[in-house]
């Protein structure tokens, strides 16, 4: 027999930081709230994870940058320490068979000119930039093609924009949905960049430990762990929640779920058409990240920082990550796209294998054997299916892009792929549980 609690003015389903944060907003206006998380912790795609000897890890987000002030007031209310991420030599561009220690001037030129293009998009308005039909139908792959760079640096842009921002092969995301995206964090640079970009600054603690304050602050009993929601029956009045174990009645209700988990969320009635189809065109990147744990960061020994982008090879970026006063050091890695899906029918060992071969050619023969080996892959975990975020696919931001965010009656969306800022960042994530919880509190007048 299910349980029934008592009705609420909202209930948020997922707290990470976009249910975290649309649950303190709604506090605050002084709404009684219920947030419900399927996972036995909150911090959804943060996990911070530590080495027996104390070497912590993030496996998730970790980073924040100096123009993320949504994140960055969080980490300062609760009296977070940070760190900038080490850069203590040259980093490795490996492009066009060559080795080179910044990306050559054709690069920047190209780069320029996705941000050129990406001046004409309003993140909140994407579909109204006066080409958006024509570069909604063009994936990013095929505009590169015909850009007239060589091929080098085509496959270096490719790989690093929509490897590493949108975390999937070219291919697989519009023009339009790629210039939104750096629209929304303000231009390639402040996305890309290491010091002054979206990779300045670590979390002492881990990333994990900002979703851990926002929920420890919670007033009790607001916080259910464990308690999915599979069921969400509603109308204009207001909404019952089926969870595994219990019920819960609400007068709105916030979905803080990718959309990808979203859509597998029975909803009585049915989602309209144009709700579903957009939840169903927006599935989560590929992205895997690993980490090799060393002794010491032996990079530093040959004038090597640890970060290095690559035209080939499984990894497209790798950067030191070693926590100050870390017992040992860290060496983490991306693989995206065509890579990661060909690593992910790899065994463990394997994976590992070819892994390490590629940080050998980076930083030299000491990379081949690392103390561990760690990855961790968010496409197979149930409640997140995939990372770094969702995107919707090509032809599809025009039509269903309104519906990402649009409420159904009762229920509001969040969740960082709803997000006009940092989209498929933490500070886009706690933007749009704002925006939906200021939704909610002037739906109910408060
Ligand atoms: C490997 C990796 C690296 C990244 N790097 C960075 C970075 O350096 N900096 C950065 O800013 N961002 C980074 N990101 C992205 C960042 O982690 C996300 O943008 C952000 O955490 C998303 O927050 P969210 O609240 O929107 O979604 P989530 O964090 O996914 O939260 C959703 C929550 O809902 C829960 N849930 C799902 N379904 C249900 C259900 N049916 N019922 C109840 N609960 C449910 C989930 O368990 C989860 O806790 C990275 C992500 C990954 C995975």
């Amino acid at each position: 027999m299910r349980g029934r609690h008592q009705h609420h003015d909202a209930v948020v389903v997922g707290a990470g930081f976009a249910g975290l944060g649309a649950a303190r907003e709604l506090l605050e206006a002084g709404l009684s709230v219920q947030v419900l998380e399927a996972r036995p912790r909150v911090g959804g795609r943060t996990l911070t994870r530590y080495l027996p000897d104390g070497t912590q890890l993030d496996l998730g987000g970790q980073w924040i940058g100096p123009t993320q002030h949504r994140i960055r007031e969080l980490v300062d209310h609760f009296g977070i320490s940070t760190y900038p991420t080490p850069a203590h030599g040259d980093p490795v561009v490996d492009i066009g068979g060559e080795r080179l220690t910044s990306p050559p001037p054709e690069v920047d030129s190209l780069l320029e000119e996705i941000d050129l293009l990406a001046l004409q998009i309003t993140p909140e308005r994407p579909w109204d930039a006066p080409e958006a039909r024509a570069w909604d139908q063009q994936t990013f792959a095929s505009w590169l093609a015909g850009t007239g760079y060589s091929e080098a640096a085509i496959r270096y842009v490719a790989r690093v924009v929509s490897g590493g921002l949108l975390a999937g092969a070219p291919a697989e995301a519009s023009l339009l949905e790629t210039l939104f995206y750096v629209a929304s964090a303000g231009g390639i640079q402040p996305l890309m960049g290491y010091e002054g970009g979206a990779q300045e600054t670590r979390i002492v603690g881990g990333a994990q430990s900002i979703a851990e304050h926002m929920a420890a602050e919670l007033p009790s009993g607001v916080l259910r762990l464990a308690e999915p929601v599979t069921a969400v029956e509603y109308d204009s009045a207001g909404a019952r929640l089926t969870t595994t174990t219990h019920t819960y009645t609400a007068s709105r209700v916030i979905v803080a779920v990718p959309p990808t988990l979203a859509a597998r969320i029975r909803y009585d009635p049915p989602l309209p058409a144009l709700t579903d189809s957009a939840l169903q065109r927006t599935p989560a990147g590929g992205a895997l990240k690993v980490h090799a744990v060393y002794p010491t960061p032996f990079w530093r020994d040959r004038g090597l920082s640890g970060m290095s982008t690559s035209d080939s090879g499984v990894l497209t970026e790798t950067v030191d990550n070693t926590p100050p006063n870390s017992p040992r050091a860290v060496l983490t890695g991306f693989v995206y796209g065509d890579e990661a899906v060909l690593l992910r029918g790899r065994s463990l060992e394997e994976r590992r294998q070819i892994v390490l071969e590629r940080l050998g050619e980076l930083f030299g023969d000491q990379a081949l054997s690392p103390d561990d080996y760690v990855e961790f892959d968010w496409m197979a975990e149930e409640w997140t299916r995939g990372c770094f975020s969702g995107h919707l696919v090509p032809g599809s931001t025009v039509t269903f892009g309104p519906a990402l965010r649009a409420p159904v009656e009762v229920v509001h969306w969040a969740s960082t792929e709803t997000a006009t800022e940092w989209n498929g960042y933490f500070d886009g994530a706690v933007a749009s549980g704002r925006r939906a919880a200021e939704e909610v509190r002037a739906a109910l007048g408060k």
